[in-house]
């Protein structure tokens, strides 16, 4: 498959990669139908921060389920998914409480700029929307993947509501999602 891969600071090369394929029963493989830049993928290729090896890039994403494992129940082939950047499974306290990204299981998912995606912890991570939506929409459901849920996470934390005043430092895509 075609995947993008950042060798160095504005280095960035599309290659050849071997699919991903279900590694643990906990585990999906989705083929992706948009993935995007996020700013933390500017600050290697700006060489703010350093590039060790070759870095499969991408963490924000949608797509079609492949194949899961035998442990996942709530994910199936054939179904639109969107995913999160952290995979998290949903269940232990601290996901109960409402911080999936401080899972005590969590592990961040890399490699979405790419033609497949292998995704763990794929019940807790990966959220199906009812039908294929039309390509249109895929845009707005691909900001669902990460700027979306760190702005509401914001939001959240910072106790937000109604008649309180608030600002928002910060106007990029996260800020105006919060
Ligand atoms: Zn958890």
């Amino acid at each position: 498959m075609r995947a993008i891969i950042m060798h160095a600071p504005g280095d960035v090369r599309v290659e050849d990669r071997d699919r991903p394929t279900i590694q643990r029963p906990t585990d999906a493989v989705i083929r992706v139908a948009a993935a995007c830049v996020c700013g933390s993928d500017l600050w290697p290729y700006r060489g703010a921060d350093k590039v060790s090896r070759p870095s499969p890039m991408g963490h924000e994403y949608v797509g079609t389920v492949e194949e899961v494992g035998d442990d996942v129940k709530n994910v199936r082939p054939g179904q639109f998914v969107v995913g999160s950047f952290f995979a998290s499974d949903n269940t232990c306290e601290i996901c109960r409480a409402g911080y999936q990204s401080g899972c005590v299981h969590r592990q961040g998912v890399g490699g979405a700029q790419a033609e497949y995606l292998r995704v763990p912890l794929a019940d807790g991570t990966l959220v199906a929307t009812p039908e294929t939506p039309d390509a249109g929409l895929v845009p707005s459901l691909l900001t669902a993947s990460d700027v979306l849920g760190t702005g509401w996470f914001a939001a959240k934390a910072a106790e937000v509501g109604p008649g309180k005043t608030v600002a928002v430092v910060g106007d990029g895509a996260v800020g105006l999602l919060g």
